[in-house]
């Protein structure tokens, strides 16, 4: 937290950094502190009022209260609906627990996509990474999700579930909600992505996969 906000000064750029895939300072990196419970985040939001009154307010200061909010919400949402995030339909229909069933195909594609071997770069880099670090960015977490989800026509459940065993900033509340979310299964509409649009828009140059598949497999 002093490094992003106080010494690198690196929040005043956030709001057009926070979309990278890779690298140290793109984002506020605070999501793991803040899970495990040794960053509360009422002390996350006075430090960045204080910054805001002492050296600059802008929109990437202002971006990151928003995402803040976002975690706020989702933790209100939890509490709300509790157990319920967990049913196939989530806030949405009637409660059904049963566990997800996947045919012979759909088992062999959750798989690949667990291991990084879907045959598509841009998910393959991004689940990579998290099968290495146990994190991804949000933009990667938006994706794979949407490819599992929309692509693939697996159960989100378990897509939410992987990551469960795999973040290292794992939260209940912001993992639930987010797959929830991309499923359509939350307080909005479902969200599918285009890929291929996708890896144009946030890879242009493509630097990111070849970091992530150009190396010898962990
Ligand atoms: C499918 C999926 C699963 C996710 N699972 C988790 C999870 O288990 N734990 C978790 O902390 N976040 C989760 N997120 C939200 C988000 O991806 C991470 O909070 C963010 O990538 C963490 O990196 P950062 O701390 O650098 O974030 P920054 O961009 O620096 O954001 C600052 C803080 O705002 C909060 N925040 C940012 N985006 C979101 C969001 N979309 N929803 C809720 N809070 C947000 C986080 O606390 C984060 O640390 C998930 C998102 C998706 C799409």
């Amino acid at each position: 937290m002093q490094h992003f906000i106080w010494q690198s000064k690196h929040i005043l750029h956030y709001k057009d950094t926070r979309n990278q895939l890779l690298g140290e300072d793109y984002a506020s990196f605070l999501s793991t502190p803040l899970a495990a419970g040794s960053l509360p985040v009422r002390q996350l939001w006075q430090e960045i009022t204080d910054f805001e009154q002492q050296v600059s307010a802008n929109e990437s200061t202002y971006w990151l209260k928003f995402e803040l909010l976002w975690r706020e919400f989702f933790r209100w949402q939890m509490r709300k609906h509790a157990n319920r995030w967990f049913s196939k339909g989530a806030v949405k229909g009637a409660l059904d627990f049963a566990a997800p069933a996947l045919n012979r195909a759909q088992h062999l594609a959750f798989t690949r996509w667990c291991h990084a071997n879907t045959g598509v770069d841009f998910v393959d880099a991004n689940m990579r990474l998290l099968n290495q670090t146990g994190l991804m960015s949000n933009r990667g977490r938006q994706n794979v999700a949407s490819y599992l989800i929309h692509d693939l026509a697996i159960d989100w459940r378990l897509g939410a579930a992987y990551f469960e065993q795999r973040l290292l900033d794992y939260d209940c509340a912001s993992n639930w909600g987010n797959w929830a979310y991309i499923a359509g299964t939350g307080n909005s509409a479902e969200r599918q992505f285009n890929l291929q649009k996708q890896a144009r828009l946030y890879d242009a140059d493509g630097s990111f996969v070849r970091a992530m598949l150009l190396q010898a497999p962990s």
